[in-house]
């Protein structure tokens, strides 16, 4: 089973000054702390008959379940094809074998210089700052990734700042995970100073469903880090229904902006989650409403586990195609798809 736990950050984080407030602290770390972590408990939660469990309780056997309330809360009791639960519901069919779905899909482990280091792309490099998520994405690309092997020490960290400073050519780090606001932001804030204390780096990205399943996570101490940084933020969420932002997430996401941050989202375009022109049209309006730019939908990439979320190139460029005639470009998401070695994003 793949575990993700906490606890790893926390050991790691000892080293690290304490500037934030353990009381405000603890308010999204209890949420998560209390996420439902068991295949049963989430299908009595949602009223499921028996008939899910064993598919549930095979899928937790290759890559936990990990729900918080605060998501749970916005799915409809009673109904397994609800998009949200749809996300994180483990199934029998994990466990089958497609030809072409692999493990590391992007081949990362080719672009690894460092522990928690990924450099695959020119001007920017990718930090693994926390090996945790809050939410356990069934169709994640990263759901076999050796978190154990790239999760850095302190003296690994100084290690990768090392690396940002000896090359001029890197503007941008992005901090991801994992989740990487499952990091304390005493370690964030820790970190941050030394990014910003590089001269040649502008910006500074984060990757992070944290403010959609935990929107409490917005707190004072993340906001008062990331609006004292010199470095432009940009923030990019991951949000693939519209049902998932409700009220504490747009609250989150004003916060957000009222700390200088840039909001962008990327979706995966998932079968039976929002694989219609009108289902990602909401998504693109409600994303708007909260003062988010659409930015990437991913096709799917071949994880192996998740191959009953694909969705056809063909029927991808026709949704595509359905959704330009409904959306000002603006709210239109570039469709695309990651091929390892690529320089860049590949458009569809
Ligand atoms: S939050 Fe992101 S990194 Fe974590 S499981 Fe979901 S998709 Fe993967």
């Amino acid at each position: 089973m793949i575990t993700r736990s906490p606890s790893v950050l926390q050991s790691q984080e000892s080293t690290h000054p304490d500037v934030t407030p353990l009381a405000l602290q603890s308010a999204w770390q209890a949420q998560l702390s209390q996420a439902i972590r068991d295949p049963g408990e989430l299908c009595r939660r949602l009223g499921l008959d028996g008939g899910w469990l064993p598919g549930a309780e095979r899928g937790h056997s290759l890559f936990e379940v990990r729900v918080p309330e605060a998501f749970l809360s916005r799915m409809r009791p009673g109904d397994p094809q609800d998009p949200l639960l749809r996300q994180v519901l483990p199934l029998a069919a994990e466990g089958e074998v497609v030809r072409g779905y692999v493990s590391d899909p992007l081949a990362e482990a080719d672009h690894t210089p460092g522990r928690g280091l990924i450099h695959k792309y020119a001007g920017r490099v990718l930090l693994i700052a926390s090996p945790a998520c809050a939410v356990n994405c069934r169709y994640c690309f990263r759901r076999h990734f050796p978190y154990g092997e790239n999760t850095p020490s302190r003296t690994q960290w100084e290690d990768s700042l090392e690396y940002l400073r000896d090359d001029v050519s890197i503007t941008e780090a992005i901090l991801s995970g994992g989740d990487p606001l499952a990091a304390s932001d005493r370690q964030l804030a820790w970190l941050a100073e030394r990014l910003a204390a590089i001269p040649h780096l502008k910006r500074l990205r984060l990757h992070t469903r944290l403010p959609v399943v935990i929107p409490d996570r917005v707190d004072d101490a993340l906001l008062h880090w990331l609006s004292t940084t010199r470095l432009q933020k940009v923030v990019v969420l991951h949000i693939n229904h519209a049902n998932e932002i409700d009220d504490a997430v747009a609250a989150a996401c004003e916060r957000l902006k009222g700390a200088g941050v840039t909001l962008l989202n990327q979706s995966v375009l998932l079968r039976g989650v929002n694989d219609s022109v009108e289902t990602l049209a909401n998504l693109s309006e409600r994303l708007f409403e909260a003062g988010v730019l659409p930015y990437y939908l991913h096709v799917l990439d071949p994880v192996a586990g998740a191959a009953h979320f694909d969705v056809t190139d063909e029927e991808a460029r026709e949704l595509i195609a359905g959704l330009r005639g409904q959306l000002p470009g603006f709210l239109m998401p570039r469709l695309v798809r990651e091929i390892p070695g690529e320089a860049s994003k590949t458009p569809l």
